[in-house]
């Protein structure tokens, strides 16, 4: 049983944890106005690359959860952070990718777009994916430009079924250039990383509550960060079984993780 009272801030995955497509899960309010209480920060965490923090905080807030943009760390904004800390401000860079990570670059100023001998290609995933643009990111990369990936999902859920996401994508890339991309999403360490910088947490302070083994779980197992998987997204007790992966606890819900929580803080001397 994981000692929760050590973490000072909690890495929420969105899809399964804190809704199922546009609806709300149980328990989501409660447990963050106890963190809010207890002075335990949080942040959303997701791979998608396609949106913007502000449309994240926009679709949460429909939900009527409120947390701030900056509290909503997508594999684009981790790019950037990731960027920020290895690379020099105007340095030229191409992508592949949706709104979430073009306003990531670019819209500061701080990069530049180009798809003239780019230092960098990042990619993501781009529903408005071109042969012309497949074509510029494998020159780039095949001139020695840093080739860096979003993140790995190779399909993504849509309404009409699954569809192709940034992994599909760089799947090509990686075949026509022999180039392999740096990570930046889940499983990688370095979203998560990013997420508990920005709370202010080392890795030994902060939870990763997540819904799926081979992101969430074995994305907090890279970053050395602690994790609890719950059961209301995409993994059930048959897959746990099944699964090399293994979260620190197992909880059915948010429910039963802050009663977890309270519980031992009501039980603690202090
Ligand atoms: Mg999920």
């Amino acid at each position: 049983m994981l000692d929760l009272q050590r973490f000072r801030a909690i890495l929420f995955d969105m899809d399964g944890v804190l809704y199922r497509g546009s609806m709300l899960l149980p328990g989501v309010h409660e447990l963050l106005a106890y963190c809010d209480e207890h002075n335990i920060a949080y942040a959303c965490v997701t791979n998608n690359s396609t949106l913007t923090a502000e449309q994240y905080e926009t679709k949460l807030a429909d939900m009527g959860v409120h947390i701030q943009s900056v509290h909503i760390v997508t594999s684009s904004v981790a790019t950037r952070r990731y960027l920020a800390q290895h690379v020099p401000r105007n340095t030229g860079i191409y992508y592949i990718g949706m709104k979430g990570l073009q306003q990531a670059l670019f819209e500061d100023g701080y990069y530049v777009y180009t798809e003239e001998n780019p230092a960098y290609v990042v990619v993501g995933a781009d529903f408005e994916l071109t042969y012309a643009k497949l074509r510029t990111a494998c020159l780039a990369i095949r001139a020695g430009a840093q080739f860096i990936g979003t993140n790995p999902d190779t399909t993504f859920p849509s309404e009409a079924g699954i569809i192709p996401g940034a992994g599909s994508i760089l799947a090509l890339l990686r075949s026509a250039t022999d180039v392999e991309p740096f990570i930046i999403g889940k499983p990688a360490p370095t979203m998560f990383q990013t997420a508990s910088t920005i709370l202010n947490a080392q890795p030994s302070e902060t939870l990763v509550v997540g819904d799926r083994l081979d992101t969430d779980i074995a994305g907090a197992h890279a970053a050395n960060m602690s994790s609890v998987l719950v059961f209301t997204g995409v993994t059930n007790a048959e897959t746990l079984t099944q699964s090399e992966v293994q979260p620190d606890e197992v909880l059915a819900d948010l429910p039963a993780l802050l009663t977890r929580w309270k519980t031992l803080v009501e039980k603690s001397p202090s």
